[in-house]
Parts: structure tokens; C-alpha cells; sequence
């Protein structure tokens, strides 16, 4: 890849990017990967530095740091704070890195030893409770979804290279729902959180006849007591509706409240 594009002669600019992975699945990293059809163009907006799924070299000269996964070690948080000195943009790439997600199910759990006793038996893992990266560094931009929406990734970084504004829907996935004309899924018995979540995924899960989980977090003025009487009505429980406002970390002030109230 040459360092300096030039358009019509006019040299682009192509800040370094570089793609980090703390607690997760890398499912996120592979979502970029995975865009076959854009990737070319991706490529020619950014120079990637490192990204282990894809290359072998690991720059660490870095304008733009995207950082998959939640902290759940002490060491994670000395590799934070090296990444923000470096970058001039820090992204939080994914659910776990902007909530904790699937990671922080274990936080609700009061003994952390049984919890690791449980799943790594006798082999010693140094792990504690997961963390979103907020709660160690500064961050200026989040990237929602478990795993993040290519499409939304590219126009993100588009705009971010314009010095565009970079604005997340405020409005629920229900409309992306209703805009691709989907049956809503408590019509056919499936509880869905549509109705309380950010857009931007389109719909994906209901779009393919599975009900929302969440994996983006609250939407805009998002109403959990109305979402509570929607599941109520339609025959779900209160714990159903936890199951899946816990699920990513991104509700869980609302959880908190939830089961305060019993
Ligand atoms: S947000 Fe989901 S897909 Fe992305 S790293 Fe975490 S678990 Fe994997
Ligand atoms: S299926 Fe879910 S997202 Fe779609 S309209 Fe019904 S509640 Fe909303
Ligand atoms: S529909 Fe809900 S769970 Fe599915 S990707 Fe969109 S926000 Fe995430």
C-alpha cells in the first residue's frame, strides 16, 4: 500500500490507523475483514499500522487507535493508557469496549472465584470484572454492536476523515425495523428490545426474525417502563426483559433500577 494518495495530483491524506484487542472475540475486527466488496476502498482511506487479524507488522505510530474488547486484567490498563498517549482519536470498537458486553454477564455474579472456578477449573487466569474502556481512559468515539455494523464502521471513518460531525441515530431499531417492513416479532411470540435500543445495526436481528438484544444500548429517551408493560403484555417476564437488557452492559443503569425496584 503507498504511504501518500494523490488524487487529480492533489496528495489525500491517510491518517495511520490502529486496531487493538483487549477481552473479546475479535468478532468486530473480523466484521472489517469480512467487507470483501469495500475493503479496497476502506483500505485506500486509512494506512493501517497494525491489525493482527490481517497483517504482520505492528506500527506503532498511530493517529487513530480502534480498541475491541473490554478490560478485565491490570495489564490491560498499562496497554490502555500507552494506546492514549499515542493516539490522537481513541475508539471504543464494539460492545465490549463501549459497555463491558457479553463480558460483564460475570459481574453479576457475587464470587468471582466460583465464577472462575466454574470456567477455567484448576488453570490460574488472571481475571477480574469487565470493565468498559471509559472507565480507564478518555474516549472520543464509540462504535456500537456485538459486533459492529461494517457499513456503519465505514461511513463512521468516513466522516471522521471529512471532519464531519459524527452523529449516532437517536431514535430506536424499531424504525429501522418498521422502514424495512418486517412483521414485528411480538406479533409472531418473540420478545424483541426494538423498541429502547440505538439504531444503526438496520434491524439486523429482527430483519432476520430474531428479537433485539440490545448489543447497541439505549436509544434516545428510551422508555423501559413502557418497554416492561410491552413485554408484560405480550406474556414475558421481568426476568425475560433483564435477560436481555444485561446481555451487553449497555442498560445497566436501567438494570440497576429494574431490581431495585424488585
Ligand atoms: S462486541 Fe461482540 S463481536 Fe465485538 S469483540 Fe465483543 S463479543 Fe466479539
Ligand atoms: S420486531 Fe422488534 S424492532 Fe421490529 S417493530 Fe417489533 S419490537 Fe420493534
Ligand atoms: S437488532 Fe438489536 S441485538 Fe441485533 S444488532 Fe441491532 S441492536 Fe444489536
Amino acid at each position: 500500500m503507498p504511504a501518500n494518495l494523490t488524487y487529480l495530483g492533489v496528495e489525500l491524506a491517510r491518517p495511520r490507523v490502529a486496531f487493538f484487542e483487549l477481552s473479546s472475540c475479535e468478532g468486530c475486527q473480523l466484521q472489517l475483514l469480512n467487507n470483501e466488496a469495500t475493503l479496497l476502498d476502506f483500505l485506500s482511506l486509512v494506512e493501517v499500522v497494525r491489525f493482527r487479524e490481517g497483517m504482520t507488522e505492528a506500527g506503532d505510530d498511530y493517529a487513530v487507535a480502534f480498541v475491541e474488547g473490554s478490560v478485565t486484567r491490570a495489564d490491560q490498563e498499562l496497554q490502555l493508557a500507552e494506546i492514549r498517549k499515542k493516539a490522537k482519536v481513541m475508539v471504543a470498537f464494539g460492545s465490549c469496549a463501549c459497555f463491558g458486553g457479553v463480558n460483564q454477564l460475570k459481574n453479576r455474579f457475587s464470587d468471582q472465584e466460583w465464577v472462575k472456578r466454574e470456567v477455567y477449573g484448576d488453570f490460574h487466569v488472571d481475571t477480574q470484572l469487565a470493565r468498559p474502556i471509559s472507565d480507564v481512559v478518555k474516549v472520543d468515539l464509540m462504535i456500537y454492536g456485538c459486533p459492529v455494523k461494517k457499513e456503519e464502521v465505514e461511513r463512521i471513518v468516513t466522516d471522521l476523515l471529512l471532519g464531519k460531525a459524527i452523529n449516532h441515530p437517536k431514535y430506536p431499531v424499531c424504525m429501522e425495523c418498521k422502514a424495512n417492513e418486517n412483521i414485528c416479532l411480538f406479533d409472531l411470540g418473540e420478545p424483541c428490545l426494538g423498541p429502547v435500543t440505538r439504531a444503526g445495526c438496520d434491524a439486523w436481528c429482527p430483519s432476520n426474525r430474531m428479537g433485539c438484544w440490545g448489543c447497541r444500548g439505549p436509544a434516545d429517551a428510551a422508555n423501559i417502563p413502557q418497554m416492561a408493560r410491552i413485554m408484560a403484555e405480550h406474556g414475558f417476564s421481568t426476568e425475560t426483559l433483564l435477560d436481555r437488557l444485561e446481555c451487553f452492559g449497555g442498560f445497566a443503569a436501567h438494570v440497576e433500577e429494574i431490581r431495585k425496584k424488585g
